[in-house]
């Protein structure tokens, strides 16, 4: 089967060879990403450059996130030095080895379902975000966690360690789009904003104006900040994953006359669409507009206020390409996931997380064709796993998470080398404060029951 690395590398020399050029060789250049696609094309000619020479442009970096803005407050990473950029994929891969071996139990690897092959082999847990973060939790010999995952993951994964235990992202610019779009100044404003306007307006007029009820209550997805996890936390709030959010949201109205919803839109209204709830009554909060670009009557009659997040990689996949996949495929089961615009999940055969994917995946019989819309290096390796069933990723065109592409071998080899040297870089930390508040979100989320 071809790589989507190979797909990559092959698309952008024809590309230069049909411009009557050569494709450059980079110096050092190895690895750039590894994935396949039934597509010929990516999104982006830069996937197939010097895969850390993105991190001197500002920006997410190539893949789905390309063309979203990135706030002047995200973290930058360093240049790494000649030893990484210049050695070999062999020289990674022994390096990384040697330094894992003398590290031992004391650094644990946690690698998210999205990463590129040639990192999650290194992986001591695989999973989903929360997944790791609960890894995290259940390891207390470990003295460090390497993330290879984005920047939310590995708060949460420090917020549920120990305060002994550090943890460390390979790559400070693997953050996240949409976790970025919704900041806590933002969120706080939208606060202020929904008190007063339930307070002079619309306190009471809206549906489940039962007695005891709170106006609003805030639930934030998974993939945020820490910042916003904590504001939750201390407003009465709850954090959900994609797993859970039905069971969140049954939490939230049970407390609440309505729910204000960060960062995904997509997900708040999947999940609300099938409690139920009407188009009509999930505005969209739009930050930068008065009152989200609202009316109080339209906040008065919402049961979910939807914030204007989304997922970039999961924003592509549309309802033609499952139309084409049923044209091409008589009898493909399509699963999505609920990143996935509404119309795209109706169409769909299934959706859920990246857990219920791979449990799809895992119970399908032999034979079976499956059309899976989410990120392409988990729909690379679930077609690997499982060679008697024929897997391929919605989007014809190969478009990865820009931020999970960002941690590359040698990130890894260098973040190995340098604890065995003593020296804990990039480690990611959560003030005291607001670990203790997004804590209580956490802990909301975990004892609530459907
Ligand atoms: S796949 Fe989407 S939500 Fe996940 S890290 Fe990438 S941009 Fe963020």
């Amino acid at each position: 089967m071809t790589s989507v690395a190979e797909l990559i590398r092959r698309t952008a020399e024809a590309e230069m060879m049909s411009a009557g050029r050569t494709a450059p060789r980079v110096p050092g250049h190895r690895r750039p990403i590894v994935l396949q696609s039934t597509g010929a094309s990516s999104c982006d000619s830069k996937l197939a450059d010097d895969p850390w020479a993105v991190d001197r442009d500002p920006g997410y970096g190539p893949g789905a996130s390309a063309a979203d803005g990135v706030p002047s407050s995200a973290p930058r990473q360093g240049p790494l030095s000649e030893r990484y950029t210049g050695a070999s994929d062999e020289q990674l891969d022994r390096w990384i080895l040697a330094a894992k071996e003398t590290l031992g139990d004391r650094v644990q690897i946690l690698g998210h379902f999205y990463q590129r092959d040639e990192i999650v082999k290194y992986a001591d847990f695989v999973g989903d975000s929360f997944m790791l973060a609960q890894a995290a939790k259940q390891h207390p010999e470990a003295e460090t966690f390497v993330f290879c995952g984005v920047h939310f993951m590995a708060e949460t994964a420090d917020i549920l360690s120990g305060t002994e235990q550090a943890v460390v992202l390979p790559n400070l610019a693997a953050g996240c789009s949409m976790a970025d779009m919704a900041t806590i100044d933002q969120v706080e404003q939208c606060w202020r904003e929904l008190v007063v306007a339930f307070a002079v307006g619309a306190e009471g007029a809206g549906p489940g104006s039962a007695e005891g009820l709170q106006p609003v209550i805030p639930v934030t997805y998974m993939n945020s900040s820490a910042a916003i996890k904590a504001f939750c936390g201390r407003n009465g709030g709850i954090v959900c994953t994609s797993s859970n959010a039905r069971t969140v949201l049954e939490w939230a109205f049970a407390r609440g006359q309505r729910v204000v919803f960060f960062p995904d839109q997509h997900l708040g209204r999947n999940t609300a669409k099938e409690m139920g709830i009407s188009e009509e009554q999930m505005p969209l909060w739009r930050p930068h507009l008065p009152l989200g670009g609202n009316t109080i009557e339209q906040l008065s009659d919402a049961r979910v206020i939807l914030w204007n997040g989304f997922c970039s990689v999961h924003k592509r996949f549309t309802v033609a390409q499952i139309e084409r996949a049923r044209a091409e495929h008589p009898g493909v089961r399509v699963i999505v996931h609920p990143e996935c615009p509404a119309a795209v999940v109706e169409a769909a055969d299934g959706a859920g997380s990246t857990e219920y994917i791979r449990q799809q995946v895992e119970a399908a019989e032999p034979g079976q064709v499956l059309a899976i819309g989410t990120e392409i290096n988990l729909v690379n390796r679930l077609q690997q796993q499982r060679p008697d069933l024929t897997i391929f990723c919605l989007d014809p065109v190969v478009c990865p998470c820009s931020t999970m592409y960002r941690i590359h071998p040698a990130y890894l080899a260098w973040t190995l080398e340098s604890l065995v040297a003593g020296s804990v870089p990039n480690r990611i930390t959560v003030d005291g404060a607001v670990a203790a508040e997004s804590r209580v979100a956490l802990e909301r989320m975990l004892a609530a029951k459907p």
